[in-house]
């Protein structure tokens, strides 16, 4: 008899990885069928292990990229040269291959696509991944909000969704800053988030925005301070952080 799932308690799926994409020269989108998939929130996470053959296994947290709007689930994951399971989703798994996961995870840091309010995203490079799902959702369901994106990193070489994004800011209520933090195109600065930017790149605390910020926890920290001494409402800004202190 196959065991039931307990109530309240996540269970691990066994997914297979139906295709992948690049994205960068080092992120990579998987995307995955998971059979008994329940759905999702725009901005919600799973849960991904790997277990080798000597029953070792490792777990690591990935944001879903996808729309909540199908059966099948994209995750784009940002390799880490050494570390222990980027490498392997994003140069190893290959079509066809099982990948464990449980999910969805988070209620707190999702965008519920009938709000009313603005909405303003943060991303410190991949933390741009569960605010995509939310630009997605946002597309999906038609919503009419304007949806202001700050978007950091290091290079335009880095950039996920990059040609996405483009496309979408010319078909619905969609604009796009981004900060280049250590290679810029011709003619722009490089430089990280400050006030300046705030000022003219985000939607005026007058105007009661929905706030996600998410990436590296130093680039939240400092995003969610500038936006709090702008004087944005604390309780409007929500906050994810992914990797090591930067
Ligand atoms: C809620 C949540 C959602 C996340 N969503 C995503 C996502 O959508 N896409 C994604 O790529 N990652 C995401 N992450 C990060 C992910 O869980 C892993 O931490 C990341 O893939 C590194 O795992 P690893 O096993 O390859 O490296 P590890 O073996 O854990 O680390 C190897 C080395 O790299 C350093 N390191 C670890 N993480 C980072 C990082 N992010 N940046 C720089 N250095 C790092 C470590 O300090 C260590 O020195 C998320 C994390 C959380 C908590």
């Amino acid at each position: 008899m196959a065991r039931a799932a307990v109530p309240g308690r996540l269970s691990w799926l066994v997914s297979t990885l139906a295709t992948s994409r690049d994205e960068t020269a080092s992120a990579r989108t998987l995307v995955l069928d998971v059979p008994g998939w329940p759905g999702h929130q725009a901005g919600q996470h799973v849960d991904v292990k790997l277990t080798a053959e000597d029953g070792y296994s490792a777990q690591r947290s990935y944001s879903i990229a996808s729309a909540p709007d199908g059966s099948s689930l994209e995750l784009t994951v940002q390799r880490i040269a050494d570390g222990e399971v980027s490498p392997y989703l994003t140069e190893v798994l290959g079509p066809g291959d099982p990948l464990e996961l449980r999910g969805p995870i988070g209620g707190w840091f999702v965008w519920p696509p009938g709000s009313a309010a603005p909405l303003l995203l943060v991303a410190g490079g991949s933390g741009i991944v569960p605010l995509m799902s939310m630009i997605r959702s946002h597309t999906v369901n038609k919503s009419k909000v304007p949806v202001r994106l700050i978007y950091s990193l290091r290079s335009p070489a880095d950039a996920l969704y990059a040609p996405e994004l483009s496309e979408r800011t010319v078909a619905s209520p969609l604009e796009v800053t981004y900060l280049y933090t250590r290679t810029a195109p011709t003619g722009m600065p490089t430089g990280r988030i400050n006030a300046d930017i705030i000022d003219t790149a985000a939607w005026p605390p007058s105007d009661k925005p929905a706030v996600f910020i998410c990436g590296p926890t130093g680039f939240v920290e400092a995003a969610a301070g500038l936006l709090v001494a702008a004087g944005h409402d604390p309780a409007a800004i929500k906050t994810e952080r992914f990797g090591p202190t930067s």
